[in-house]
């Protein structure tokens, strides 16, 4: 054994001068050629102790100027997660003013684009694995500050969040994160429950399963092609039926407490413009979007939903199921109430359109409209008499609710307005219809 080898110097020096020079040196190097510049000379805490003071922004930014400098942002943000970058404060499960919401969901749009650059070199599954954990972390059955998981907004942070990760990803991909979101929350264990019980009976579990879907997957899709892609997620593995009632659960009138009110569609009526569109605004929006997705939306599935929708938990009243309708738009009406021509439904057409003119003069549109309707209508059916039949059907049908109304207008003083609107709808109706009869005359 040679004892040398374990000298380091044969002689002390006594002068560290060159020792220096070479330590200056691989300093300058390390400057000039290491992938981090300056910051490869610092130690790791006090490199992690700089990006402290950096925006969410910045941080994002440095994932894209290199390899290294993504791994050194990924190694903080995993080895931080409580830093005050990745749970902003205040947390999001206290309330706060309606005004500080968006402000707030920009912070997790930001965190998202973060998320997103520092791991676009990892699988799709080690992504949503991440995407996961963020969940898990923020969900209000996880947090003890949470004072009402109605109004909280976490998941709705989430929701954001999540939507800025996978901008941009296929079809397949968001479809992954759909599965994976749902199997990691066990969401479509509760939804079952609820499509497989009478409406009403778990109001817990159809506030939280609505809650979830609407804040995590809809309420945060950039576009409405976004927007119809989730819904047909949501809705697609279920048949017909169920559809329709999943989009009641997720869009149907609700009490401010978030309850839904399954039965108000059979039992009442809106009482004034604000609460129809409280009504059918969001559910009139959700058919709207399908229909905008023709490519997994047939018209014929459309007019299904809806017609399952419109007897559901059971008959909803003429007067709502035209308000729908009209909300839904011309080209949706259209198809519905001719296929019901076709399919020979006179008496179910005769309640909708009676329907539509009482609704177009409570809320003073245009009674145009529903003239054009029937014209429609009367073309598509192949018989001179059956259009004969559809034409006096619809006209005693005014007679009969006018007459009902009086009789109930006598005993309760309630039913006196209802009354004037019906004898207005009627007499709007026939000034449009001698309008037509007469133009060649009137002008
Ligand atoms: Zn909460």
């Amino acid at each position: 054994m040679d004892i040398k080898a374990y000298l380091t110097c044969k002689k002390p020096r006594r002068s560290n001068r060159l020792v220096e020079r070479e330590k200056e040196n691989k300093t300058h190097k390390t400057i000039k050629y290491g992938p981090l510049g300056v910051f490869d000379v610092l130690p790791i805490e006090l490199k992690f102790h700089i990006l402290k003071y950096l925006s969410i922004e910045e941080l994002s930014i440095l994932t894209i100027a290199s390899k290294a400098m993504r791994n050194l942002v990924e190694g903080y943000r995993v080895t931080r997660p409580i830093g005050r970058h990745l749970i902003p404060t205040p947390h999001p499960h206290i309330q706060l003013p309606q005004e500080k919401h968006m402000e707030y969901f920009k912070q997790y749009q930001r965190l998202g684009l973060l998320m997103k650059r520092s791991t676009c070199l990892y699988a799709t599954k080690d992504r949503l694995k991440l995407v996961n954990d963020f969940l898990t972390m923020i969900m209000c059955c996880n947090s003890n500050v949470c004072v009402s998981p109605e109004k909280c907004l976490a998941l709705s942070c989430f929701g954001k969040f999540m939507h800025t990760v996978i901008a941009g990803w296929d079809d397949s991909e968001c479809q992954r994160a759909f599965d994976a979101i749902c199997q990691h929350t066990s969401i479509l264990k509760n939804m079952k429950i609820v499509i497989n019980s009478k409406p009403g009976i778990h109001g817990k579990l159809e506030r939280e399963t609505r809650q979830f879907f609407r804040k995590v997957f809809l309420d945060h899709c950039p576009t409405v092609q976004d927007r119809a892609f989730w819904l047909s997620r949501i809705l697609k593995p279920w048949p017909m039926v169920h559809q329709a009632k999943i989009l009641y659960l997720l869009y149907g009138a609700s009490f401010d407490t978030g309850d839904i009110l399954w039965y108000e569609m059979c039992e009442s009526t809106p009482a004034n413009s604000e609460e129809s569109v409280k009504y059918f605004g969001d559910i009139a929006n959700a058919i709207q979007t399908l229909h905008s997705q023709t490519k997994e939306w047939s018209e014929d599935d459309i007019i299904s939903v809806v017609d399952e929708l419109t007897s559901l938990p059971e008959e909803w009243l003429a007067e709502n199921v035209s308000h729908l309708l009209l909300m839904c738009g011309d080209s949706i009406t259209s198809k519905l109430m001719t296929s019901k021509a076709i399919n020979g439904r006179t008496v179910e057409l005769c309640s909708i359109t009676t329907s539509f003119c009482l609704v177009c003069v409570k809320n003073n549109f245009s009674l145009n409209y529903v003239v054009t309707l029937i014209q429609n209508i009367i073309q598509v059916m192949e018989n001179p008499k059956e259009r004969i039949h559809f034409i006096n059907s619809m006209m005693d049908m005014f007679k009969e609710l006018i007459l009902d109304i009086h009789e109930f207008s006598e005993s309760d003083e309630t039913h006196e307005g209802e009354l004037f609107f019906l004898v207005s709808a009627l007499s709007e109706f026939t000034k449009r219809l001698i309008q037509v009869a007469f133009k060649n005359f009137l002008v």
